[in-house]
């Protein structure tokens, strides 16, 4: 099967950066959710841990009980909350914090904006108020940008309303609570940052979605995704490979095929479009469930160095390219 290289230097190169930005690096929450961006997340858990990185967020308590054993704090955004010295729960409407047991570590997300998750701003004062009401263990205050990855001034618009939330949240003596609001490129683009935790996501993974006018951190990219070759023919002019037989041999051809599908989560694209791989090799002909085909007899080929790279290729972004990555491909760690 196709296999991933993680390579370990690189990662260390891009959390280097993040800490050079937020100041510190007890303020770098790694966003490990979806298996760490098809990372492997308790490869990039564990590499976290050397180091030196303390929390993490994760999507789900599955997730959460994975990563457990290498921070010291886990924010988990869309779990069932209970109880636990390690775990805090984001709240992301007042039905939940109507409904959440009051020993849970939770953290509020204010909808600042996006309009995706989070109590409106309207109900700020509601929700101080419940959280006093019930005797909440509110530990965190937290929004989402919608654009900070875009050319333009809408995050400040956001940052905005959510330093109104902290003063409100201030002012309510809820206790001691963190404010977070940092994504990647919020992180990038702060020039002074001074909240308490940054949620550093797809930069740690090394690809940077800013516009080019932002671009002055270099990021190098952790995951390259490989395959074996599994059989090679040699054609003759004429012959067409694969289903559809979309592509047709100019001259006689060693051709191969490699244990990689879309079955793996590699984008099956247009055989019209051929994707290049590493090595500037297309993909003849369409991409099977488990196979695709290459003229080479490389026993190993490198068919993704560059996810930014692929993602533009197939019309996304890396975010996707990356997390569509089968869990079942083996990770190793260079
Ligand atoms: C995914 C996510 C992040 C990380 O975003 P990146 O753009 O990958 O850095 C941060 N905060 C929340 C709430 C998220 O869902």
């Amino acid at each position: 099967m196709a296999f991933i290289k993680i390579n370990k230097e690189n990662f260390f190169h891009n959390l280097n950066q993040i800490v050079l930005k937020v100041g510190s690096i007890d303020k770098v929450d790694v966003v490990l959710k979806d298996n760490a961006y098809g990372h492997g997340l308790e490869i990039i858990a564990a590499l976290s841990q050397e180091f030196g990185i303390k929390q993490a967020v994760v999507i789900s308590s599955e997730e959460a009980m994975q990563a457990t054993p290498y921070f010291d704090h886990i924010l988990v955004l869309n779990g069932t909350p209970v109880v636990d010295e390690k775990l805090s729960f984001a709240i992301t409407d007042m039905r939940a914090l109507e409904a959440v047991d009051s020993g849970v570590q939770i953290e509020l997300k204010v909808d600042t904006g996006m309009h995706r998750n989070g109590i409106a701003m309207g109900d700020i004062e509601k929700a101080l108020k419940i959280i006093k009401l019930r005797n909440l263990h509110l530990i965190g205050v937290m929004t989402h940008f919608r654009s900070a990855d875009m050319l333009g001034s809408e995050l400040y618009w956001q940052q905005k309303n959510f330093e109104m939330v902290k003063k409100k949240v201030r002012e309510s003596q809820c206790g001691e609570v963190r404010f977070h609001s940092h994504n990647s490129a919020a992180i990038l683009r702060s020039k002074h940052f001074d909240e308490d935790i940054a949620r550093a996501g797809i930069a740690i993974y090394g690809c940077n979605e800013l516009p080019e006018a932002y671009d002055m951190v270099e990021l190098k990219p952790v995951l390259s995704l490989w395959a074996h070759r599994a059989s090679t023919r040699v054609l003759k002019e004429g012959q067409r490979v694969g289903y559809g037989g979309d592509f047709t041999a100019t001259e006689q051809m060693k051709v191969s095929t490699y244990d990689l599908g879309y079955g793996d989560g590699w984008r099956r694209g247009e055989s019209a479009h051929p994707y290049l791989t590493a090595e500037g090799l297309p993909i003849l002909g369409r991409v099977s469930m488990d196979f695709i085909s290459l003229a080479t007899d490389k026993e190993e080929v490198c068919i993704m160095h560059d996810v930014q790279e692929a993602a533009r290729h197939f019309g996304t972004i890396s975010y996707e390219m990356t997390t569509m990555l089968s869990p079942s491909i083996q990770r190793v760690v260079v």
